[in-house]
């Protein structure tokens, strides 16, 4: 109800830290506010009772005359959500009070420059007036004395500036600005409500999957400055580098400034570790409150502070963001504190932040030109074509272009290009800098404060010095550039890019106990290996070949989910699935499934072999058979043709009426799955003899195959009986012929909606359950897997309908629901069932923790998200955990 930032100034103050006193004004008002359009009826008086506490225990009242009490009113949400929301500083300030202010100062610029400061910032934020207007009458004024920078603009320049300011107010608003403080401060706090729901910020919201409802606190604290002279200043600063983990001094200090100027990166910072040399007490404490609050909050923590003529105030603080890397590198240093234990440890990373350390990187040894070099903010490497501002990132990235979006600086507008671009490359700012902090939280690659390139966005060109130090080059919008966000380089072209060193451990070609291994490849390592100790899911790949088994049992997965056999009916032996579609007699289609035998078999002999030990689980053909045949149009037009020239081909003509026979107009609701085997006479008994005959063959050889038959698209129990019977059949066979018990089970998936409502009974039948949540998904929803994401989901998602597509994470409530119920009627029935999820699902996770709490015994994944799923299944298992013993 605090926000966040609410909350850690409330924790700082109770820790005794030095924070300016203040009030909070909770989440539950702006609910109010947005939901009936007007401020809580006792929100006045409560504002009222704490304004009265916090003038008392100042000594001063709110904008008096002589000496006035000035305040910061900052929003604050539950969520960080940097730079989306408003902000307004010095309320309090009026025409009465400013002299009183530069009297209680003993300086008149530095008043009329906070009045100046405070009229700009409320006519743009609470009156909605163009920021520009503000701007230009700042030019104007400096051309008008002849100066560059703001700084050579004296006390009575300030007063005028104010007199301009106020104008500009009457012009735009036709009233005055306001000389009430008290009315100033409403409207800041009203401003501060209705923020939360601008576009920009409900783009963020979206983007970070951000509930919509959640509201901001407002934060009202006595103003501090860090602008009254060179013994004061700004900073923010980590506990730890947060884009490496390592533990130091990092952050940025500026002299002599206020807050914003830190965070927006327009002036360039020092680094923190001088402030030792300029305010050594200053530095020192500091030094000490970043102790106690790391070991208070047992995690990294970023601060934002304000030094005023020589004390140390703090603004703000919470758990940091960090890239992917510094997650896993932290996560393990504070172990080795003693700070937090293992399973805590698996709370602080994810298997998205696992799954971005292993994206590529660049080829360190590929010949490449370097343009420049900037601060590493965000990890990765992009490449794409340089764009200047963020409307040509949009078009250009929907039009499937990459880009990378080049800015002097980014700002809250530049959110939707942030978000259409590869990569963000910046000429100026700081690792803190609006840019680095955004790109962090979203895991893109980014590079900031690269002085050394000169970026004109009006031109649209970036220009670097050649190498010799003689020539310039000159990068224009579409030119391609290669960014790195770990080192900070950035290179004239496409660089080509190699695996990344977690891939390369995972792929046993690196290991972490190697002399050279480097730390993240150690803090990934036993990471993972926390998380296989406390995991229940078991974690299986979804393989159809030897190769990929292989690999995914590199990763870790424990056998395979889901063999696809369709995928070995294409190629050269499409021809042989033609003769049994052709096939007029049983002669002929026996024919064609007898040359198919031998191929499946020898398929199954090396999947079995690359799993030995370890479960397989084989499904029979999926999809409809019009699939291995040409494509209609194709075919039609190429018959008209011979037919034209009264050449045509009798098998073409032949496969033109098959076509047609089997075109449906719905074919994922049609013809496939345990339909096709229950009418294609033979087709479900050869694949059923390639299992059980290539199993045997392994047996044979001292191998220890354990194969598992799946039937997929079963709807009701009569189905699965019917294949049952002559699997059954078959596999006597089998097991006469060779001698051996192979230990076949049959199951099916589950992915119909009327399987799941009939588990009880399907589950007779079933030795397991596997949940094909793709098809359930469609089913359920009645969404064409096929189209719907390129057709309305985009829609979907803007108007937030779903936060995110339902065939990537779950959908607890609908297909969930289901779920849970199969699982809990399939256990009733047979209670040693085996379950477990082979669709995309099985490898998302969020949709990981899901299935953990319904109580799958395993998931299954494509061989490259095996790591992610293992991770999260560790981390939902330990989530458990933990919520137990609580
Ligand atoms: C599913 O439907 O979830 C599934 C795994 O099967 P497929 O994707 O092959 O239809
Ligand atoms: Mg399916």
């Amino acid at each position: 109800m605090l926000g966040g930032k609410g909350a850690n100034l409330a924790e700082m103050t109770n820790l005794g830290l030095p924070v300016p006193p203040g009030f909070t004004i909770t989440t539950e008002a702006c609910k109010v506010y947005l939901e009936t359009g007007s401020e809580p009826a006792e929100l006045r008086d409560e504002v009222g009772a704490h304004l009265a506490a916090l003038e008392e225990r100042m000594g001063k009242k709110l904008g008096q005359a002589d000496g006035p009490l000035l305040v910061s009113v900052r929003s604050g949400a539950k969520f960080s959500m940097p730079g989306m929301m408003d902000t307004v500083l010095n309320i309090g300030l009026s025409d009465a009070s400013v002299a009183g202010l530069a009297g209680q100062a003993g300086d008149e610029r530095f008043a009329w420059d906070s009045y100046r400061r405070l009229i700009q910032m409320f006519g743009k934020t609470v009156l909605g007036i163009d920021g520009d207007l503000f701007e230009e009458a700042i030019e104007e004024a400096k051309e008008a004395k002849g100066v560059a920078v703001d700084v050579d603009l004296g006390a009575e320049d300030l007063r005028g500036l104010v007199e301009r300011f106020k104008g500009i107010v009457r012009e735009e608003t036709g009233r005055s600005f306001p000389q009430d403080p008290r009315e100033q401060m409403d409207l800041a706090v009203r401003a501060v409500f209705d923020s939360w729901n601008t576009e920009r910020a409900r783009l963020y919201r979206r983007q970070e999957r951000i509930p919509g409802d959640l509201g901001t606190a407002v934060n009202i604290c006595s103003m501090v400055f860090g602008n009254l002279g060179p013994d004061s200043g700004t900073g923010v600063a980590f506990t730890r580098d947060p884009a490496s983990g390592q533990q130091g001094v990092y952050g940025d200090y500026l002299q002599n400034a206020q807050g914003e100027d830190v965070v927006a990166g327009i002036r360039n910072t020092v680094p923190l570790a001088e402030l030792e040399r300029l305010d050594r007490p200053s530095y020192q404490q500091l030094m000490q409150i970043m102790e106690t609050l790391e070991t208070h909050y047992k995690d990294l923590c970023d601060i934002e502070f304000t030094i005023e003529r020589g004390k140390l105030w703090m603004l703000q603080t919470r758990v940091g963001k960090r890239t992917a890397g510094a997650a896993f590198r932290i996560a393990t240093q504070l172990v080795d504190q003693g700070l937090i234990d293992e399973a805590e440890a698996l709370q602080r990373v994810n298997g998205a932040q696992l799954a971005q350390l292993m994206f590529p990187r660049f080829d360190e040894s590929a010949p490449s030109e370097l343009l420049g070099r900037g601060i590493a903010a965000s990890p990765g490497a992009a490449v794409g074509k340089a764009v200047f501002d963020s409307y040509t990132a949009v078009k250009w990235s929907r039009s499937g272009e990459k880009v990378i979006l080049i800015r002097r600086e980014t700002n809250p507008d530049d959110l939707n290009g942030m978000i259409a671009a590869e990569g963000i490359l910046t000429s100026r700012g700081g690792k803190t800098s609006h840019a680095a902090v955004v790109a962090r939280g979203m895991g893109k690659t980014c590079v900031c404060g690269a002085e050394e390139l000169e970026v004109d966005t009006k031109k649209r060109r970036l220009t670097a010095t050649s190498p010799d130090g003689k020539g310039r080059i000159v990068v224009e919008e579409g030119d391609t550039v290669s960014i790195d966000g770990s080192t900070g380089q950035v290179h004239l072209g496409e660089v080509p890019v190699v695996p990344s060193p977690v891939v390369e451990y995972f792929e046993g070609r690196m290991h972490a106990g190697a002399e050279d291994a480097d730390d993240l490849v150690r803090a990934v390592h036993r990471i993972m290996a926390y998380a296989d100790r406390v995991r229940r899911l078991r974690v299986r790949a979804n393989a159809d070949n030897a190769q990929d088994a292989a690999r995914a049992r590199r990763f870790g997965a424990q056998g395979i989910g889901l063999c696809r056999t369709e995928h070995m009916f294409l190629g050269e032996r499409r021809e042989l699935v033609e003769r049994l579609i052709l096939a007029d007699t049983d002669a002929e289609r026996e024919d064609a499934l007898e040359a198919l035998l031998p191929l499946q078999r020898a398929d199954f002999v090396e999947l079995f072999e690359a799993m030995d030990g370890l479960p397989v689980t084989v499904r029979l053909l999926d999809p409809p058979l019009h699939e291995f045949l040409p494509d209609i149009t194709e075919l039609s037009v190429r018959v008209a043709l011979a037919e034209s020239r009264r050449d045509a081909n009798e098998n073409d003509l032949r496969l033109l009426q098959a076509v047609h026979k089997l075109h449906e107009q719905n074919p994922m609701l049609g013809l496939r799955g345990v339909r096709l085997g229950l009418v294609i006479p033979g087709l479900f008994a050869m694949q059923v003899r390639a299992i059980a005959e290539a199993a045997a063959e392994r047996r044979t050889a001292s191998g220890d195959p354990r194969a598992e038959i799946m039937i997929p698209l079963v709807g009701t129990v009569q189905e699965l009986e019917f294949v049952r019977e002559e699997a059954g059949r078959v596999i006597t066979e089998a097991e006469a012929a060779s001698g051996q018990d192979l230990k076949l089970t049959i199951g099916t998936m589950i992915e119909l909606p009327r399987a799941a409502l009939t588990a009880a009974q399907i589950a007779e039948a079933a030795e397991f359950f596997s949940f094909g949540t793709n098809d359930l998904t469609q089913t359920v929803w009645g969404f064409s897997r096929d189209d719907v994401e390129a057709s309305f989901f985009t829609a979907y998602l803007e108007k937030g309908i779903f936060g995110v597509s339902p065939f990537e994470t779950i959908d607890r409530d609908g297909v969930g629901s289901l779920v849970r119920h199969a699982v809990e009627a399939g256990r009733a029935t047979r209670p040693g069932i085996k379950l477990g999820v082979c669709g995309e699902h099985g490898g998302d996770p969020e949709s990981v923790h899901f299935f953990h709490e319904v109580g799958l015994d395993y998931v299954s994944c494509s061989p490259f998200r095996i790591p992610v799923a293992r991770l999260e299944a560790g981390r939902a298992a330990a989530e458990s955990l933990g919520s137990d013993s609580r």
